[in-house]
């Protein structure tokens, strides 16, 4: 990228859109220079001469700006945000900060997250962090306070209140009951 093109996002330049596209890595959105989304970081951008070749990179048109001219369906919108959380839940996130990078307004995505999934985006979260603690409940010794935080859980009581929640059990019981259960297994398997 060049630093006219940079100025062109920062500045949110109308005079250069068709010249160029912007994507970013990290959200795998692209843009036209003129979208008025917030500017990214420099390091994370790629830039592409036509709309094609970024949709041929496997980047999605921004919701706002809608580069393609086409409205982006509701599903690929939705599958940006899903796709994002699954790389970054064990991290703080908010609906804001979701709405934030996928370019639309916390209330809209909001509503249409759960009208898509079923479930609200702080659910997807909890239910994704919850679904790996349980692996590491089985997988590892890690005590309990150093799981809820590599699952972006660092208040421990909120992380035992909600696992409790989601699975009826708290974390410290599903690991015995698990690890009980493989005892099992095994005398099965030497008897
Ligand atoms: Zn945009």
């Amino acid at each position: 990228m060049t630093n006219e093109q940079w100025e062109a996002i920062l500045h949110n330049d109308v005079s250069y859109d068709g010249s160029f596209y912007y994507a970013v890595k990290t959200t795998g959105i692209f843009c036209r220079p003129s979208c008025k989304s917030r500017p990214p970081k420099r390091e994370n951008i790629t830039t592409f001469n036509t709309a094609d070749e970024a949709l041929a990179a496997h980047f999605r048109p921004c919701k706002r700006c809608r580069p393609t001219g086409a409205r982006l369906p509701d599903e690929e919108w939705i599958s940006i945000v899903t796709q994002y959380i699954d790389r970054n839940y064990m991290n703080d996130l908010s609906l804001s900060h979701l709405a934030n990078i996928s370019h639309g307004s916390p209330y809209h995505l909001h509503r249409t997250f759960r009208r898509t999934t079923g479930v609200t985006p702080v659910e997807y979260i909890q239910e994704k962090r919850i679904e790996l603690a349980k692996q590491l409940l089985i997988s590892s010794r890690l005590p309990i306070a150093e799981i809820g935080k590599q699952v972006g859980l660092r208040n421990t009581p909120y992380f035992i209140t909600l696992f409790k929640k989601l699975t009826g059990v708290t974390p410290a019981h599903y690991r015995q009951a698990k690890s009980e259960c493989s005892k099992e297994v095994y005398h099965d398997e030497q008897s």
